[in-house]
């Protein structure tokens, strides 16, 4: 385990913004973060910081990064046990190597494996869920179950596990042969074209409403290209907000809500944030 204080918080979110950490833990397997987990208060589990807004300034929040916790256990039979920390794109380069199938609409997500499991990830039709068999996970009693994907409930970008703030430790995932590579490439090429992968960002800011997509509810609003300080609603995406430079966490806030008053006004819908937000 590693325990750094006062740490710069600002490299572990894909925005690019965040203050100075109280403490920043690195966990190597599910003893420590169950250790630390008894032992501390206000603590967030981070993954890959993809989807994660954190405030500037001092924060009293321990940041506990489950990067080590990355191992693949592959049972045999398509039956693969993956440690949350692991970066996704490393799922979808063994998955290639041993021939598996399922999850190649996901590919170019950023994320953890972790990060995707505690809010349903997904892309192009295709959820994590859809080949996740269990998931184990530590408690609000910091204990540690595995449970069944049938006992667990889950929808769009919802999950039991993130309603009742539990940690994934790990998903048991089962594969069927046959990795369609034109799959993962052509929808890799689609994300670079598509997203602003030059500025930091965290992805869809917004859950799609049902039966609307937030980026066309923007575009109605005329909000595409808006400016807040460093703050962008990307051109590229316009469900997207990029930081321009040196955007402060204030001015990411204040366009999220312009947004939000904007396409209220113009539609009658309101959205609802799919980024998370850390703030003291
Ligand atoms: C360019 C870009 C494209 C994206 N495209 C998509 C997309 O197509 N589909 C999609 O669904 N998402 C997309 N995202 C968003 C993001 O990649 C996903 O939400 C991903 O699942 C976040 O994983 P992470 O490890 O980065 O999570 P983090 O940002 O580190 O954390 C996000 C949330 O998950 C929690 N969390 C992380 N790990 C765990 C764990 N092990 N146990 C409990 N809680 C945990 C954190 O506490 C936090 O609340 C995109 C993001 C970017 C930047």
């Amino acid at each position: 385990m590693k325990l750094y204080k006062n740490h710069i918080m600002k490299e572990h979110s894909n925005m690019k913004i965040g203050g100075v950490a109280k403490e920043f833990i690195e966990v190597e397997n599910r003893d420590e973060l169950l250790e630390i987990l008894k032992e501390k208060e206000n603590t967030f589990i981070l993954g890959n910081g993809t989807n994660t807004l954190i405030a500037d300034g001092d924060l009293e929040t321990i940041f506990i990064s489950l990067k080590a916790i990355d191992y693949i256990d592959d049972k045999g039979n398509g039956i693969v046990e993956v440690g949350a920390g692991l970066d996704f794109s490393k799922l979808i380069d063994y998955m290639e190597e041993k021939n598996y199938t399922g999850l190649e609409n996901l590919a170019g997500i950023p994320g953890s494996v972790g990060g995707l499991v505690f809010m349903n990830g997904g892309a192009h039709g295709t959820e994590i869920f859809d080949k996740i068999i269990s998931v184990e996970v530590i408690d609000e009693n910091n204990e540690l179950r595995k449970i069944k994907k049938e006992n667990l409930k889950f929808s769009y970008r919802v999950t039991e596990i993130k309603e009742k703030k539990w940690v994934v430790v790990s998903a048991t995932f089962k594969f069927e042969e046959g990795y369609l590579k034109e799959v993962v490439e052509k929808y890799k090429l689609k994300r670079s074209e598509n997203h602003p992968l030059n500025e930091p960002n965290l992805g869809s800011t917004f859950k799609n409403p049902e039966g609307h997509f937030s980026a066309r509810l923007i575009i109605e609003a005329g909000l595409q290209g808006k400016r807040v300080g460093g703050a962008e609603i990307s051109m590229i995406h316009p469900n997207f907000v990029v930081n321009k430079g040196e955007a402060r966490f204030e001015d990411i806030i204040e366009i999220i809500e312009e947004v939000k008053i904007g396409v209220k006004n113009k539609t009658g819908i309101q959205l609802e944030e799919e980024i998370i937000i850390v703030r003291n």
